[in-house]
């Protein structure tokens, strides 16, 4: 054989997969800039902080709230892999908390407003969402139900020409800093899954208490509110989507929730990896860079194994997703595996930097706080187990 017919191995290859195309990879390449530039900085601050509403204006002007949403309303009339681009690109923030908050913001709150919003709506909620002029959240879970999404108890009750709301909501991201939330009430008691209904609810509205910013594990950045609502009046115009179906509306609005949340995990996976590999091949212990021990190097070829399975699940199952199927088995899946191996991984990571993974410093303790959470958030493990599961007809 020649030596030119001599086909080496390509590591170092661009590995850019098919769903993106040169658009999406200079999309990529000004979110990161951004990102490092006007972001990263604010890290260590933002932990104490929580990470300052200035970042929503900001997004906003450079169209990054509105990716996937039309022009006609300020969007950018991109598809749906632009939405997966800002998810890991959000990550070199190295500030778990401030991806939450501006995922909840474009791929939570907004997604119904657009889907189900009536024009006027659009107008006065979405559109300044898109410019970063008023800060969405969303409020599904309560005290006394969270995994059961059927069991909220948030009333809404028709009084004349408005509704009347009582209840209560926790674990609310950006439930102190927002403007409106898009909250998933009961109207109908006797009604099961055809009893439920959104509404659009203007933060500042009589009977909306902000109670207390809830202390957490991690995503410090994020700010976490526990809401109640007391005689809160609304008129009917504030009904978003269909009378009695809010708890299908909601359901959909998870999977978008859950794509967003697995594609973060595993692109901040790759980032803590790329970061470790850095640091694995510097330091040195016995006369060598800890990378040249055996047992390291197969941590690295399990992490990488991992996040590679992971990250084509993710985009195998966002390429039908974009392609007009609604695959909630395969989001189930992406999202419990995604989140699980980017915990594995983060855990990892801290063993390779010793006792420098234990300390602040070194950033890397952060990440596994942070990503802790998407075992839990948006739909726990047990519960994608149960709708995967199920899905076979168990
Ligand atoms: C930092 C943070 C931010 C959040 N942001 C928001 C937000 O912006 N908006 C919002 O609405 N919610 C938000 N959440 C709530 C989050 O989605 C819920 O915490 C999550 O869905 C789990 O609900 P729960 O906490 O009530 O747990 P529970 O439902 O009480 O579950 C407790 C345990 O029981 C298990 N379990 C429950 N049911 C089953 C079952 N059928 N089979 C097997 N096991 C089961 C669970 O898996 C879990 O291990 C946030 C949570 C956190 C921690």
């Amino acid at each position: 054989m020649a030596a030119t017919d001599v086909l080496k191995p390509d590591h170092a290859g661009a590995r850019r997969h098919f769903i993106f195309t040169d658009e999406h990879e200079q999309l990529r390449e000004s979110i990161h800039n951004f990102v490092v530039k006007e972001l990263r900085p604010h890290a260590e601050k933002w932990e104490e902080t929580t990470f300052e509403d200035w970042v929503f204006p900001r997004m906003g002007e450079l169209g990054f709230l509105g990716l996937t949403y039309p022009e006609e309303y300020g969007g950018q009339g991109g598809d749906y892999y632009c939405a997966l681009v800002l998810a890991e690109e959000m990550v070199h923030a190295n500030c778990g908390g401030l991806g939450m908050g501006i995922a909840v913001h474009t791929d939570m709150a907004t997604p119904p407003i657009h889907l189900f919003g009536t024009e006027q709506q659009k107008q006065d909620y979405l559109v300044p969402a898109i410019k970063g002029q008023k800060i969405a959240c969303l409020g599904i879970t309560e005290p006394d139900a969270g995994s059961d999404v059927a069991g909220i108890k948030t009333r809404a009750v028709k009084d004349g020409d408005e509704y009347v709301i009582n209840g209560s909501k926790t674990y609310i991201t950006n439930g102190h800093r927002a403007d409106f939330i898009v909250l998933v009430t009961k109207t109908d008691v006797d009604a099961g899954y055809d009893g439920f209904t959104l509404f659009l609810v203007d933060m500042d509205s009589p009977g909306v208490i902000r109670e207390k910013k809830l202390q957490k594990l991690g995503m410090h950045a994020s700010d976490t509110a526990l809401l109640a609502f007391q005689d809160v009046r609304v008129p009917e115009s504030a009904v978003l989507g269909q009378i009695g179906k809010g708890f299908y509306h909601i359901m959909w609005e998870l999977q978008g929730e859950r794509m967003i949340g697995a594609a973060g995990a595993v692109a901040a996976a790759q980032h803590v990896f790329d970061r470790t590999l850095q640091y694995a091949q510097e330091r040195t212990a016995f006369g060598r860079p800890i990378s040249k021990f055996q047992v390291t190097r197969h941590k690295f070829a399990e992490m990488a194994t991992k996040i590679e399975a992971a990250r084509q699940l993710v985009y195998t199952t966002a390429w039908r997703f974009a392609n007009g199927e609604y695959p909630v088995r395969e989001i189930s899946m992406a999202k419990l595996y995604a989140s699980r191996i980017a915990v594995e991984v983060a855990d990892e990571c801290i063993q390779i930097h010793g006792g420098a993974g234990y300390m602040r410093e070194y950033d890397v303790e952060r990440v596994w706080r942070d990503l802790r959470l998407n075992r839990i958030g948006a739909g726990t493990d047990e519960v994608m187990l149960e709708v995967i599961g199920k899905s076979y007809g168990l």
